[in-house]
């Protein structure tokens, strides 16, 4: 088994989940739907995505990621936008989305 840094095989980036019972669960997704980041691996972190903000009855603040499709518009351009925003996470504090918002995986650049 080669490791990811050096395999030309793309293939551990994405798959699609067709017989997912939610699927659509996203919509506006033409490229291929990626469903490896079903659960965002972003959730606990600081993200470009259009979350909105609500309080559980625990009284925890959480995100709704209902609008977002960053983790899923592509495989490869999914894989590389959750790979570069987990080099530095940042916690998320539970406030509101006060980040610019893309549209596409790939133009979602981390703050430097
Ligand atoms: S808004 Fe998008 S990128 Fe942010 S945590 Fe939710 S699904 Fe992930």
């Amino acid at each position: 088994m080669e490791p990811k840094d050096s395999t030309e095989n793309e293939a551990y980036k994405g798959f699609t989940n067709s017989a997912c019972p939610f699927m659509p669960c996203h919509r506006g997704i033409t490229r291929e739907f990626n469903c490896l980041f079903c659960y965002c691996p972003l959730i606990a972190y600081e993200c470009p995505g259009p979350y909105t903000v609500f309080t559980d009855p625990r009284g925890m603040r959480r995100k709704d990621c209902s609008d977002c499709t960053l983790p899923h518009d592509g495989y490869r351009q999914s894989w590389h936008f959750i790979q570069k925003w987990l080099e530095r996470p940042v916690l998320w504090d539970g406030h509101e989305q006060t980040r610019y918002r893309v549209a596409r995986p790939e133009d979602a650049q981390p703050e430097p």
